[in-house]
């Protein structure tokens, strides 16, 4: 089995999940005692999210580019950006390595075409909603991405960054996304991504009246998939 390289902490909430979700996988997977080979380097959030705010994003992108440096000289032979946000910066960060990086954009796309749809809704931070980087990414692979209006937009966000990336998770947030959720059903989403590695701490796949497409939990089937694979 291939040895993962996870650059994670953004939040360390959403990272704490991948570790336990590639692990049980694994488990599931091999039987017995197995678990999954990994290296974490795990970075201070608060110094990613003031380059993000400040729209700092090739500083950001070389931070993310020596985590990448450090996990493949520890040995990493396959590497994950915990986040979707900061796929921005993926391009920076893969050309940086030699050791591939697997897309979250790409797994979680792959995931929503198997299911057979094709006209999704794409719940995230407001840099994974409204910048190109995430949805043409999507775009690239037949899917038709809906994003809610500003007023959700911004609701979605907060929640985000004030609440769940803190560890919070709050019963009245979950009511607001469920109305999120439904306006973009009605607007014609078949299916919901939740395209911000914190979002399936909050919301179930019970609180959407379409399938949701959990991107921590596909970017970690993923990653057990291609490390498994010869
Ligand atoms: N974890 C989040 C995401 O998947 C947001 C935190 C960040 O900005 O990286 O986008």
């Amino acid at each position: 089995m291939k040895t993962l390289g996870l650059i994670g902490g953004m939040s360390w909430e959403s990272t704490a999940e991948y570790y336990r979700l590639l692990n049980e996988l694994t488990r599931d997977r091999l039987g017995g005692l197995h678990s999954a080979p990994l290296v974490l380097y795990s970075v201070d959030f608060a110094a990613v999210e003031q380059l993000q705010s400040e729209g700092r994003w090739t500083e950001a992108g070389e931070l993310l580019a020596d985590a990448a440096r450090s996990l493949e000289a520890a040995g990493a032979e396959l590497l994950l950006i915990c986040t979707n946000t900061m796929h921005k910066v993926a391009d920076q960060v893969a050309a940086a390595v030699s050791t591939p990086l697997l897309h979250l954009a790409d797994a979680t796309a792959r995931a929503v075409r198997a299911a057979g749809l094709r006209r999704v809704g794409l719940l995230g931070t407001a840099f994974t909603m409204e910048q190109d980087f995430y949805r043409a990414r999507l775009a690239a692979h037949d899917l038709d991405v809906l994003v809610p209006g500003p007023d959700g937009r911004a609701l979605v966000h907060r929640v985000i960054y004030q609440e769940l990336c803190l560890g919070v998770v709050r019963e009245e947030s979950r009511a607001a996304y469920r109305r999120v959720i439904d306006d973009l059903v009605t607007a014609g989403a078949e299916g919901i991504i939740l395209g911000c590695t914190e979002i399936e701490l909050l919301v179930r796949p019970e609180d959407s009246p379409v399938p949701v497409f959990p991107t921590t939990r596909l970017h970690a089937e993923a990653a057990i998939d291609a490390a498994l694979s010869a």
